[in-house]
């Protein structure tokens, strides 16, 4: 552990000194609160004992600086020949940890800077404690919004998007797009290659959505096999293309299923949009929209955009 004397009068300093480095302590010095502080940043010192009566900058008024001013904490033992109760008082109250009068007890000022550094040792455990909870609570907002089979937006994390990007078209009278995938003839895909086959199959439509849509859009896992895309700023004309690049790029994966017809996996798209032509919609109308449209596309006879 690394203390931080500050002392202006050079014996007791090199008395201190002597003593702390003798119980294995590695000691920087200072002989003012001025030059205290600027170390105490520069080096990251946490454990500083100070002398009262300095020039320059008195070791009171360098505690409540380092109390009001420095993030993370440091014990500070005030240590100094005024041994009124009212001077150990205000020494205390500028925010030091602990007091001791000079001329010092060797045995005591051993225990009250073993203290101190139980203290150090303790928020240092806390603090680190506290990084990896929040490192994990990041971790866990992430998890809470992806769906774990293809790593894209679940639903909670497509409500929350499409309200925002909703929002945003409302105020600054943007548009947005929805597209809602759904991949045809699943259950028969199933059915015949198993679920794990099948499971592979939507990861790989959703690494192919994504690659057909730009850094800005969205997607998102809304069911078993449906996927959406949110389109920011784009029109009904370019949603459809975009998804006509969807499908397009589905088919031409050529995946086998052979049980139907096509002899290939498809996907069938509805599109809709937002526009300021109708400011009224809400996002779920939209989406509702979207839903109908691909209802369509599939009774129009699959792996068709409406
Ligand atoms: P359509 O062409 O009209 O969309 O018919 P479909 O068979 O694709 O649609 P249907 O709604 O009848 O069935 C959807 C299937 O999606 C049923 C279910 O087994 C499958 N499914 C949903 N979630 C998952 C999943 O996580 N993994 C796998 N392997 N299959 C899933
Ligand atoms: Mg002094
Ligand atoms: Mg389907
Ligand atoms: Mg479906």
């Amino acid at each position: 552990m690394r203390i931080l004397i500050v002392e202006d009068d050079p014996v007791s300093r090199k008395l201190l000194q002597k003593t702390l480095e003798d119980w294995g302590y590695e000691i920087i010095t200072a002989d003012n609160g001025q030059m205290a502080l600027e170390i105490i940043i520069k080096e990251n010192l946490k454990f500083v004992i100070a002398d009262w009566l300095m020039p320059v900058m008195d070791g009171l008024t360098l505690c409540r600086m380092i109390r009001s001013q420095h993030k993370g904490y440091v014990y500070f033992i005030m240590l100094t020949g005024k041994d009124k109760k009212e001077d150990i008082i205000e020494g205390l109250k500028a925010g030091a940890d602990d007091y001791v009068v000079k001329p010092f007890d060797r045995s005591e000022l051993q225990v009250r800077v073993r203290a101190g550094e139980r203290i150090l040792n303790l928020e240092k455990e806390l603090t680190e404690k506290n990084e990896s909870l929040q490192r994990l609570n990041i971790k866990l907002e992430e998890l809470v919004r992806t769906d774990t089979l293809t790593g894209i937006g679940n639903r909670l994390s497509f409500y929350e998007t499409i309200a925002k990007i909703h929002h945003r078209a409302c105020r600054y009278a943007h548009s947005y797009g929805i597209i809602m995938c759904d991949i045809d003839y699943f259950k028969q895909y199933n059915d015949t290659y198993g679920h794990l086959a099948g499971d592979d199959i939507l990861k790989k439509t959703a690494h192919t959505i994504k690659k057909n849509i730009r850094m800005s859009d969205e997607v998102f896992r809304y069911g078993g096999e449906e996927i959406v895309v949110v389109l920011p700023d784009q029109d009904r004309k370019t949603t459809m293309d975009v998804a006509e690049k969807i499908r397009a790029g589905i088919e031409a994966l050529s995946i086998e299923n052979r049980e139907v017809e096509r002899g290939i996996l498809t996907i069938s798209c509805g599109t809709s949009a937002f526009d300021m032509e109708k400011p009224d919609n809400r996002w779920e109308d939209i989406l509702n929209e979207a839903d109908h449209a691909l209802y369509i596309a599939k009774s129009q006879g699959k792996n068709k955009v409406y």
